[in-house]
């Protein structure tokens, strides 16, 4: 069973509108019988590719004002009582109020893991009140806007450590120089059986060597193509991956839902970016969320290939659709391309290859030591660390010592200790001065030299 995580928080801070931003459509339950005030729902949330039930305790706000204290305590205390950790938000507009601080007080005697939420924190305009939330003594406030979407990123990475997710892959080396033009950009077709990575290849280069179709026992000689594409600048000599190509040379037929996630590895492997083929009549199922998380944390870059665009008539609408389910479900991805194209008839494929080298470009970003350190300066004082156990966390010096992805190390006192939400601050930081998008940054803090 999914890990329960109790959504607390005084009335009209928000909680609902997270609680539906996390759930979408899944609502597990509802007791709506007329005449019983709900005390609490639940329902199965997922965050990136985390999956936990969430339970959420409205109906507070019917509660007579003498009353209160003792019901939200109750309340509070059994949507507190098996979950893993939870999830208490303040409205970070209103800053912190008499009733903010009592539940901080149930939460903290309930011993249970506390990531506090600052929401309605849209567009940074909460500033004030996210610092007087420190003063709530359950640890550094995350900033969020549930109504917006803004923040998914920093709550999927507080949230991650608390449940179980997959292992984490082995980091693989990128042995290929970027600038050498005679080195294929290294490309992988990946997605669910039946997303259309066959045709989509066949269609990109135009000639019908790849076989398609639903025919038994095709089989194909390569599991990789190469191709070359007119950019606007330069032409950019191309190696596609094909997962179903792979799968059909393994000559494997069983088990084969499974099998596409760890052909998809391998094809990840071999890439430097990593096309993610949706159906877009079924976007973003388990396996395709499962699969760009793998991209990801094999630190590729990914575009997010939305399939059989034919078939969908109101287009503007599931474009919207699309993007806000990309925020929500891949907070670890923000501002990843999304481009929808019929690999079948050919319309919109010329969409493909300009975000497949627009990502590889920021993957291949490399940033001034100088211009980061003015950076650096500007970020610390903006938002000084966090002292640690009375001593002030210090962070002298960074620098980009990798590419592909881009990769910081920054020197750092006390360098293990420092909160991640800190670390996340920085990281989002670096993403926007020096517009790095849709691709993974890692941070590295090291104790100075
Ligand atoms: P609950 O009582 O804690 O469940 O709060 P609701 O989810 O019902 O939200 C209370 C009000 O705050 C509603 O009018 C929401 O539209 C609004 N709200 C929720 N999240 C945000 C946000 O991120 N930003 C802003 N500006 N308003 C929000
Ligand atoms: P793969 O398993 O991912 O390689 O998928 P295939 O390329 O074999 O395609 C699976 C099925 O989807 C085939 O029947 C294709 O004809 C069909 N298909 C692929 N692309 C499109 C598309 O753009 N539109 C429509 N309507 N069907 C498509």
């Amino acid at each position: 069973m999914a890990a329960k995580i109790a959504l607390v928080g005084r009335p009209n801070v928000g909680k609902s509108t997270l609680f539906n931003r996390l759930v979408g459509k899944r609502l597990a339950l509802v007791d709506d019988t007329p005449g019983v005030t709900r005390d609490r729902r639940e329902g199965e949330a997922k965050l990136g590719d985390l999956s936990f039930t969430v339970v959420d305790t409205p109906g507070l706000e019917e509660a007579p004002e003498a009353a209160l204290e003792g019901r939200m305590r109750q309340q509070t205390d059994r949507a507190v009582e098996d979950a893993a950790a939870c999830l208490f938000m303040i409205d970070a507009r209103a800053g912190v109020t008499p009733l903010d601080k009592a539940f901080a007080s149930i939460l903290r005697s309930s011993g249970k893991p506390v990531i506090l939420l600052a929401n309605k924190a849209e567009g940074s305009a909460a500033n004030a009140g996210l610092y007087d939330a420190y003063a709530l003594g359950v640890g550094e406030p995350i900033a969020i806007s549930a109504e917006h979407g803004e923040g998914m990123g920093d709550l999927y990475a507080a949230l991650e450590s608390f449940l179980a997710t997959e292992e984490a892959v082995d980091e693989s080396n990128d042995e290929i120089a970027w600038d050498d033009p005679l080195k294929p950009l290294r490309v992988a077709i990946v997605g669910r059986p039946n997303a259309g990575k066959s045709t989509l290849v066949n269609k990109l280069i135009g000639e019908d060597r790849l076989l398609t179709g639903p025919e038994a026992g095709i089989t194909r000689d390569s599991i990789s193509v190469e191709w070359r594409w007119q950019g606007k600048n330069r032409e950019w000599p191309v190696k596609l991956f094909d997962t179903a190509g792979m799968r059909k040379k393994a000559r494997v037929q069983s088990k084969l839902e499974k099998l596409s996630v760890s052909d998809a590895l391998r094809a990840i492997k071999f890439a430097e970016v990593v096309v993610m083929l949706l159906d877009a009549e079924t976007p973003f199922e388990k396996q395709d969320l499962q699969i760009a998380d793998l991209a990801l944390r094999e630190g590729r870059a990914l575009v997010i290939g939305v399939n059989k665009w034919d078939l969908i008539e109101e287009r503007n609408t599931k474009m919207r659709s699309l993007q806000e389910m990309a925020g929500r479900l891949l907070p670890q991805a923000p501002g990843v391309p999304i481009v929808a194209f019929s690999a079948k008839t050919g319309a919109g494929l010329n969409r493909i290859m300009p975000a497949v080298t627009q990502v590889y470009v920021d993957w291949n970003a490399r940033v001034k030591t100088s211009e980061l350190n003015d950076w650096l300066q500007e970020a610390t004082s903006r938002h000084a660390p966090p002292a640690v156990s009375g001593q002030r966390i210090k962070l002298r010096y960074i620098a980009q010592t990798k590419t592909r992805p881009p990769t910081f190390v920054a020197q750092c006192t006390r360098a293990e200790e420092v909160p991640d939400s800190y670390k996340r601050y920085l990281v989002n930081g670096i993403r926007d001065a020096f517009d790095i998008k849709a691709v993974p940054i890692r941070l590295i803090l090291k104790k100075p030299d």
